[in-house]
C-alpha cells in the first residue's frame, strides 16, 4: 500500500512542526508538502531545516491551493482567519481536510459547515486520543451525576495562548449541557469577579490559568456535598496532537463527504 500523501498548512508553526515530525516518523505517510505566511519567512526554505536534518526537496509555498491539489489530505493548524480560505480550498480538491485549529467564529464555522458538504472535514479541538477519552468519560459522569453536583472546568496552558477558555474546556462544556439535557449558552460562566451572588443550580464554571509552556491541563469537577469526583487529563507534548490528526487523515482519507470528530476517528461512539 502506498503512504498517505499529507500537506500541513502552517507547517512552520508550533503545531505544523510537531505534525511534519509525526509523518516523518510514520513509515506509512510521506510529507506532500507544506505552506505558512510570507511574514513567518519561511516560505522558500526546505522542509529539512524545520525538522533539523538534510534538504528534502521540498520548499514551503505560501499558495495553498498547490498544496492541496497535490496532497491526500490537509492537516491544519493555522489561525481563524486562513479558515475560510482553506475551507474552499478542500471543497474544491475533495481532499481530506483536518482542522486542528480553535478559536472560529460563527461565520468561520459556517465555512467549515459548507466545506463538510463537499468532503471529508475532521473538526477536533482537541486531536488527542486521551482528551477524546476523557470527553466520554465526561459525558457519562454528567448524565449519571445530576444538578447535585456541581460541573466546573478547570484548563492550564502555555502564555502563548490567545483564545480562552481553550477549545477543549469548551467541548468538555458543550459535552456535559448536552449530557445533561441543558444550552451550554446559558448555563455558562467563563467568569466571576465581585459580588457574584450564589452559584445557580446546574451552571458550568470555567477558570482559566496562562504560564510557562504548559502544553494542555484540563479538569472537569463534580462538586456536592462531602464529595468531589475529579477528571483530569494533563498534555505532556503536542506529539499527543500531531499523532491524532495523523491518524484523522489516514481515516478520513476517501470517506464520504461529511463533518466528523475524532470520536468517528477514535470509535468512540456509542
Ligand atoms: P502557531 O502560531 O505556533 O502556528 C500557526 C502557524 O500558522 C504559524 O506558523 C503562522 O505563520 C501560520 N499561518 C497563519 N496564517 C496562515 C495561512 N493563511 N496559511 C498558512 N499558514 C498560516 O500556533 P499553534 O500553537 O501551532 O496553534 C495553531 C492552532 O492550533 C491554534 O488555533 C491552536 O489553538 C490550535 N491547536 C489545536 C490543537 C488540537 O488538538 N486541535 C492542539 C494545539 C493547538
Amino acid at each position: 500500500m502506498s503512504a498517505l500523501n499529507v500537506g500541513v498548512v502552517g507547517c512552520a508553526g508550533r503545531m505544523g512542526r510537531e505534525i511534519l515530525t509525526a509523518i516523518n516518523d510514520a513509515p506509512d505517510s510521506h510529507i506532500a508538502g507544506g505552506t505558512d505566511i510570507a511574514k513567518s519567512g519561511w516560505p522558500g526554505r526546505d522542509i529539512g531545516e524545520i525538522l533539523g536534518c538534510n534538504p528534502m526537496g521540498l520548499i514551503i509555498g505560501d499558495d495553498p491551493e498547490t498544496l492541496f491539489t497535490t496532497s491526500d489530505a490537509i492537516v491544519d493548524f493555522t489561525t481563524p482567519q486562513a479558515v475560510a480560505d482553506h475551507a474552499a480550498l478542500a471543497a474544491k480538491s475533495g481532499k481530506a481536510w483536518i482542522l486542528g485549529t480553535t478559536g472560529t467564529d460563527a461565520g468561520q464555522d459556517a465555512a467549515i459547515a459548507k466545506a463538510a458538504t463537499q468532503t471529508a472535514v475532521v473538526r477536533a479541538a482537541n486531536m488527542s486520543v486521551g482528551v477524546n477519552l476523557l470527553v466520554e468519560l465526561v459525558k457519562k459522569a454528567a448524565a449519571s451525576l445530576d444538578n447535585e453536583f456541581d460541573a466546573e472546568i478547570l484548563e492550564f496552558h502555555h502564555k502563548h495562548k490567545v483564545d480562552a477558555p481553550s477549545g477543549t474546556a469548551l467541548a468538555l462544556g458543550g459535552a456535559i449541557a448536552t449530557a445533561r439535557e441543558q444550552e451550554h449558552k446559558q448555563v455558562k460562566v467563563f467568569s466571576r469577579y465581585g459580588n457574584t451572588g450564589k452559584r445557580r443550580v446546574g451552571e458550568i464554571g470555567y477558570a482559566v490559568m496562562r504560564g510557562g509552556n504548559v502544553v494542555g491541563d484540563h479538569t472537569v469537577v463534580f462538586a456536592t456535598e462531602d464529595e468531589r469526583v475529579e477528571l483530569t487529563h494533563r498534555a505532556g507534548s503536542r506529539g499527543i496532537f500531531a499523532r491524532g490528526a495523523l491518524r484523522a487523515a489516514h481515516w478520513a482519507h476517501n470517506k464520504p463527504p461529511g463533518l466528523y470528530g475524532m470520536d468517528d476517528v477514535l470509535g468512540l461512539k456509542n
